[in-house]
């Protein structure tokens, strides 16, 4: 007989799924509506006022795509992108790749800017691309590369953008919560996020936001929008105004609980005060980490507060140590991805999981586990360095 499934209680401190605070989960297990019934229609109505504030933007058109992250992107790309478009799309790591392979599958034309892994996207060329090609619809570019832990500066991107006449779509998935994102203040024009990361929900839903200028573009579409799930036309008829809602398909409600329930969290601690635990907590990792003579990836101009790079130590086992803090202290760190593998640890400190207990958690897990494989650290200083950022 096939039993119930219980899964170990894990502290996630990779690139997502973060920890997901008790409220949310709880949230989760209330009873199932009708997606239709008034009442999940005021709490639709709710998320989407706190999504507005979250993304900071009077966009009608701001609403979760039920889908994770992944959907959410491709929701706007293919909304935006029609056949023969061009679009500058900029690479820094795996998530700009995934852009360019959206574009070109929707029958756009990739204009690749790529960049090293580990540097932020470079302004300079991005300039170059518009003042070496006309009729460019977009630029596309990442705001924190969760493979890499580099944030690029999405305000200036946006209003490169904007001088050319283009319109700007952003992959917020790892900012949304944890670094600033103005979506009308940086006049963003098509945003994507996830709720795994900063916003510690369970995976599959993706808050997304277009301006009017999006919505225009998508509304002067030449060919109809390829995806039917996805398109921005239909599912309004659910998602907008205030009306009659219509059946498009069965929302994820209980998902959606946890969506508000989260939302509700953001704003009892305030925005501000969110990104500024992750900052705070950072430094505190990061003073503990480079005690411990354990080097960043990242130039410190660069870093994401929510995702830290760390190099590898000389000689040490990547995997075995992974494997180490799983089995020994139920710590989930993120290995590296791509061209990256092997070579770093990607230590989260997302939403309710960017806290200081969790800092010292992995800072003496991994410790105690570098001191098990002989590794060249030094031992004993890590946690009162963190303490002391900590403590002010
Ligand atoms: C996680 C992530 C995605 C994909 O989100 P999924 O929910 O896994 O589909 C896209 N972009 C970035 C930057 C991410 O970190």
């Amino acid at each position: 007989m096939t039993t119930s499934f219980h899964p170990p209680v894990r502290t996630l401190m990779g690139p997502g799924p973060s920890d997901v605070s008790p409220r949310v989960l709880a949230a989760m297990s209330r009873p199932t509506i009708g997606h239709l019934d008034p009442e999940f229609i005021r709490m639709m109505d709710e998320i989407k006022a706190m999504l507005k504030a979250l993304f900071k933007t009077d966009n009608e058109l701001t609403m979760p795509v039920s889908a994770p992250g992944s959907a959410g992107m491709e929701a706007c790309f293919v909304n935006l992108v029609e056949p023969g478009d061009k679009v500058i799309v900029c690479q820094n790591g795996v998530f700009g790749g995934r852009m360019k392979e959206n574009i070109e599958r929707f029958g756009g034309e990739a204009i690749h800017i790529q960049d090293e892994w580990g540097k932020p996207v470079d302004v300079e060329k991005v300039k170059a691309a518009f003042a070496e090609h006309d009729n460019i619809k977009a630029l596309a570019f990442v705001h924190a590369e969760t493979s890499t832990g580099v944030r690029s500066d999405a305000k200036t991107l946006c209003a490169l953008a904007h001088e050319n006449g283009a319109l700007a779509i952003v992959d917020a998935v790892t900012s949304l919560g944890g670094i600033e994102v103005d979506v009308d203040g940086w006049e963003i024009d098509a945003i994507y996020s996830g709720t795994q990361k900063c916003l510690s929900c369970p995976p599959g839903i993706s808050p997304v936001s277009f301006s009017q200028k999006a919505v225009e573009a998508v509304q002067k579409r030449k060919t109809p929008v390829p995806s039917w799930f996805l398109d921005k036309n239909l599912v309004m008829g659910y998602w907008g105004g205030s009306g009659k809602r219509a059946y498009h398909h069965t929302a994820p409600v209980n998902s959606l609980y946890a969506l508000h329930e989260a939302l509700v969290l953001v704003e009892e601690e305030g925005l501000e005060n969110a990104w500024a635990r992750h900052k705070k907590l950072h430094l505190a990792l990061r003073a503990g980490l480079e005690a411990m003579g354990i080097e960043f990836l990242v130039a410190e101009e660069d870093r994401l507060p929510q995702l830290n790079s760390v190099v590898i130590p000389e000689g040490v086992d990547d995997a075995a140590v992974r494997t180490a803090l799983l089995k020994n202290y139920n710590l989930e760190i993120g290995a590296g991805l791509g061209a990256l593998a092997g070579k770093v640890w990607r230590i989260g400190l997302m939403g309710s999981a960017c806290t200081e207990r969790n800092v010292l958690l992995c800072l003496d897990a991994l410790e105690n586990t570098l001191i098990g494989m002989n590794a060249p650290i030094k031992v004993g200083v890590a946690a009162q360095a963190a303490l002391e950022v900590i403590n002010g």
